[in-house]
């Protein structure tokens, strides 16, 4: 049984400092102001059974619509209040049919709320079945990656033997500042660092193929963060197939393309064009303009002089005709016959391949075109699917082991080998080795 609370009114307000909060009632205040965080006001719903906490999500770029949400309660602990956000959802409120929000009290291990659902009133509802059991807690559409994460882990790789700057970057893996600017909320967002490192065996003399990855494009895309984190994690590590892939590989790592749309708490765009979207702009002609996408697009030229093997650009979705995890691959290259791509999937049944058709200036476009990549992909991670948060480092993981698959060069035959009908196999597959 929930609490009653009785809750005061407040008034709508954009704010126009980087202080968003909230006074719900006497006790439970809101709080958006920190980074990553995304929440426009909240008003008082008074039932005469219970406290509901009415929530309103931030519109910018998607018109009348919200599409990602995280804040921070306080002074909740023993309650139990129901939250409420209105359903018009960017992508159609039966993008929110199956979804689940979470809430953690340390922003690290999340929880999936007891009650979720769309309610005939045209708001989406979400509590729990017992009380909070600490004063403070994150309430959010899905795991966070906040600009902050981001830099910490680029922090927690400089001195690491596998990892150095690309040739733009400085010492510390950064290649430039985005442009900051002012948000919709009237906050000021001040330049954030643009990132990227390479992780190679810089003894190795072996001849390496070169892959270029991406990610933080969409600022709300925050399943791709984790993947591609997942990945990095992987390939730094002393695993004996990652130290033969490093011999053989070069990655080019560029992890969080959108800071300020990111620390701002944007739905999908930068905070200098919030009414672009950024997934749009990668033709030299159309990003001068653009700080934060031609620094990273400079760079990756210069970075990779502008010939790369592979190229993955690392996103998220919300659920629509394709209920999985999935890459668009351009067919017309051949790129789903890939070896890259047939071990992912070896290893993730689960991921389904879409054809990539046409170009409109996409991440995928730009390495095509400026990086001369052979086999490019968007990956996209899907919300709502109410997965553990290890499932999106596990997947990374993987994309690293299927690199190993595919560039490693299977071991030179002994005669004992040859001998052995049952190795057979070993030799002539390509994928999926441990
Ligand atoms: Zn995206």
């Amino acid at each position: 049984m929930r609490e009653t609370h009785f809750l005061s009114a407040i008034a709508f307000a954009a704010c126009s400092s980087f202080f968003l909060t909230q006074n719900v009632d006497a006790q439970i205040q809101l709080d958006a102001s920190f980074d990553h965080a995304s929440l426009k006001a909240s008003q008082s719903f008074v039932s005469s059974v219970s406290g509901d906490i009415m929530l309103r999500g931030r519109t910018n770029y998607y018109g009348n619509d919200w599409r990602w949400l995280y804040f921070k309660t306080s002074n909740i602990v023993n309650q139990n209040p129901q939250f409420w956000i209105s359903d018009d959802f960017a992508g159609g409120s039966s993008r929110l049919t199956n979804h689940k929000m979470i809430y953690s009290y340390d922003q690290e291990n999340w929880h999936y709320f007891d009650n979720n659902g769309l309610d005939y009133e045209g708001g989406y509802k979400f509590s729990n079945n017992t009380n909070f059991t600490q004063n403070d807690v994150y309430v959010a559409y899905s795991f966070p990656y906040s600009y902050g994460k981001a830099s910490s882990h680029v922090a927690s790789l400089v001195g690491n033997p596998y990892v150095k700057p690309t040739k733009s970057a400085n010492s510390n893996l950064v290649i430039g500042q985005s442009p900051g600017g002012v948000d919709d909320l009237g906050r000021v967002v001040t330049p954030k660092n643009l990132f990227g490192y390479q992780i190679t065996d810089t003894n190795s003399t072996k001849p390496k193929k070169k892959i270029a990855l991406t990610s933080g494009l969409h600022a709300n895309e925050v399943l791709g963060n984790h993947t591609l984190e997942g990945m990095i994690n992987m390939l730094v590590s002393d695993d004996p197939r990652m130290k033969k892939l490093r011999q053989h590989a070069d990655f080019y790592v560029y992890p969080m393309l959108n800071p300020d749309g990111r620390y701002a708490g944007n739905n999908r765009t930068t905070v200098e064009n919030v009414d672009e979207d950024p997934n749009r702009l990668w033709h030299p002609a159309l990003y001068q303009d653009h700080k934060d996408i031609k620094t990273t697009a400079d760079a990756m030229i210069a970075d990779t002089d502008a010939d790369i093997d592979y190229f993955i650009d690392f996103h998220s979705t919300i659920p629509t005709g394709t209920q999985t995890d999935f890459g668009y691959i351009p067919y017309y290259k051949d790129n789903h016959n890939d070896p890259f791509w047939l071990s992912l999937k070896d290893r993730e049944p689960q991921i389904a391949a879409l054809n990539s058709t046409g170009t409109n200036w996409y991440t995928t476009n730009f390495a095509e075109s400026f990086l001369d990549a052979e086999f490019d992909m968007t990956f996209e991670t899907m919300f709502s699917l109410n997965r553990s948060q290890d499932y999106y480092t596990d997947l990374g993981e993987s994309f690293a082991l299927a690199f190993f698959d595919t560039i490693v060069p299977l071991p030179e035959p002994t005669s004992f080998m040859l001998l052995s009908v049952g190795l057979v196999p070993l030799l002539t597959s390509r994928r999926k080795r441990d």
